[in-house]
């Protein structure tokens, strides 16, 4: 079977313009799995990029990372992953420093800087073919929809996070903000074994979060959600919370849910402009209070997250808006994903 030679991508040029544009796929080796891109989710960092609030990751970017797809060829030293399977990105480190050998993939030290390709930087996630070293795929599960397992790097970092955050079976763990995130890390927490409470503003992810099954889900807009954490823990306040918005009022809020001893805070997300947090250190050190940041994720919470895509421990249709646009059309995808309040917007990569 002849390979296609060419690809089409999609290329944030200049803040508010994103085009289609083409260039030579390349060429396969030993270790190169070909592979027919179906569907890809357009991340925060992908659209706050295209709002112009990132311009610090560079132009022309061709980007894009919750991608899966079909795998066309496999090159001859590939183990496991075979032609028809479905594969979706796992970041990889450069497996050679320090932290990479010990599997700290997501500390790895030996990456080099952002290089350009073609005149292009980015990972090509938006586009209808890619070839990928064999070792940064997973496979997944081919009977759901494509754009639910492209949830694997979104759904490895809440993982990660709730490894940090160290969450044990019987907890009570709050979730601040129901957005694509927030909804990942309740269910992940749910897995996790916690029991979830879930805080949120608007209408629309309060109805979300609710239709996921969560029986304690507060109106933060209608009622205090501090004192409304303490009534439904008798007292005792939140295990562990977990900031899936970064804000200065959610961190304030977050804050105030702990329990009095040994609460964990886990702080999740980035917020442009920059959020504050005021945090008193005597009070931390006499209620032995944890603040843990996390971000990105390692390899082998990218195979925890396969598993539990793959096997419906998460179910990531929650986190999608349910909008789908042709690649051809990334501008208007860009434009529906800033769009305030948006679940995760799909980029069907085959239609041209
Ligand atoms: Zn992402
Ligand atoms: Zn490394």
């Amino acid at each position: 079977m002849e390979l296609p030679k060419i690809r089409h991508m999609g290329v944030i040029v200049e803040p508010h313009k994103a085009e289609m544009h083409s260039e030579p796929v390349g060429e396969m080796d030993a270790d190169s799995v070909f592979i027919q891109m179906e569907t890809n989710n357009i991340c925060t960092t992908d659209y706050q990029h295209w709002d112009g609030l990132r311009n610090h990751q560079g132009f022309p970017m061709a980007g894009g990372h919750e991608w899966s797809g079909t795998v066309l060829a496999v090159g001859e030293n590939v183990v496991g992953i075979e032609v028809g399977d479905r594969v979706a990105p796992a970041a990889k480190g450069c497996g050679r420093c320090v932290n990479c050998r010990m599997g700290r993939t997501s500390c790895c030290i030996g990456k080099s800087g952002r290089t350009l390709v073609n005149g292009y930087l980015g990972q090509r996630g938006f586009s209808n073919y890619l070839i990928m070293d064999w070792r940064s795929l997973l496979k997944m599960n081919k009977d759901l929809p494509a754009a639910e397992c492209g949830f694997l790097e979104p759904v490895s970092t809440a993982v990660s996070g709730m490894k940090k955050l160290r969450v044990k079976p019987g907890e009570n763990v709050v979730v601040i903000g129901a957005g694509t995130m927030g909804l990942v890390n309740a269910q992940v927490a749910h897995a996790f074994g916690a029991r979830v409470i879930v805080c949120e503003l608007t209408d629309k992810k309060l109805a979300r979060a609710r239709s996921m099954g969560f029986a304690d889900v507060i109106n933060s807009r209608e009622e205090d959600p501090i004192a409304r954490v303490f009534e439904l823990t008798d007292g005792m306040g939140a295990d562990a919370v977990i900031a899936a918005v970064g804000n200065s009022k959610a961190y304030e809020q977050g804050y105030k849910m702990l329990k009095h001893y040994e609460g964990r805070f886990l702080l999740f997300a980035a917020g442009y402009p920059k959020p504050e947090m005021h945090i008193d250190p005597n009070e931390v050190h006499y209620r032995r209070l944890e603040i843990i940041g996390t971000m990105n994720s390692d390899v082998a919470d990218f195979k925890d997250a396969a598993f539990m895509i793959s096997n419906g421990i998460v179910n990531c249709s929650y986190s999608l808006e349910g909008a789908y646009y042709p690649l051809r059309d990334i501008q208007e995808a860009y434009k529906k994903a800033a769009t305030p309040d948006t679940y995760r917007v799909t980029v069907n990569l085959q239609e041209i």
